[in-house]
């Protein structure tokens, strides 16, 4: 493999920071010849990138009308949560019996990151810990199907986490919703592994999908 990503990975790497972060909102049009102006690069590695982010899930291509940041409807919230919580409590209940101690030492890391950035009411980095905190627990499973898939979502996850956070007046749910998860794949407790991250998602789902009905009513 070459060190160099090619320009169109280092191009949707840039539209895919505009999109979660914002910059481009849900439902933006992307005009192909404004990225090629922006960040001067030729038409088919715009259009390339553009591939990438919608086999990510963040665009989609309408025809005769063009590319688009995807809308978020209820529906998807909850498709996002389902689906995270079956991928992330098998994750969870292997891991249990495969996370090395290593892999041990590094989720709980991540876990003190966390506490830490919740008593500094870090919203940003608390995101992010967030999500390193499942991809790791996907990572000590050892399963690279799993791994592969997880990853397709990885961009959609990031998406989720960034649009249920603000549904959270403060970060104190934050450690007693992921501490239990380190304890059980500790304890090797497959069972309770499973159960709890089986269960992890689906209350930001209902709210998000809750918020989204709600603003579309209005
Ligand atoms: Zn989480």
């Amino acid at each position: 493999m070459s060190k160099h990503p090619s320009l169109d990975v280092v191009i949707a790497d840039k539209l895919r920071k505009k999109i979660l972060t914002g910059a481009l909102p849900l439902g933006a049009h992307l005009i192909e010849a404004e990225h090629v102006k922006e960040f001067d690069v030729s038409h088919g590695t715009v259009r390339s990138a553009l591939k990438r982010l919608e086999y990510e899930g963040l665009v989609e291509s309408i025809p005769r009308r063009g590319v688009f940041v995807v809308e978020i409807h209820p529906n998807d919230a909850l498709e996002l949560s389902t689906l995270r919580d079956s991928l992330e409590s098998l994750a969870a209940k292997r891991a249990a019996s495969t996370a090395s101690p290593q892999e041990m030492k590094k989720l709980k890391g991540i876990l003190e990151k966390m506490q830490h950035e919740v008593m500094r009411d870090n919203r940003k980095e608390c995101a992010a810990l967030d999500l390193e905190f499942h991809r790791h627990i996907v990572a000590c499973a050892h399963h690279s199907r799993l791994t592969a898939m997880y990853a397709q979502l990885a961009s959609q996850t990031e998406m989720f986490i960034n649009l249920t956070d603000p549904l959270h007046d403060d970060l104190e749910h934050m450690v007693p919703l992921h501490e239990p998860i380190v304890r059980a794949i500790e304890t090797q407790d497959a069972e309770l592994a499973f159960r709890l991250s089986a269960d992890h998602n689906r209350r930001d789902g209902e709210l998000l999908a809750e918020q989204i009905s709600t603003r579309g009513s209005t």
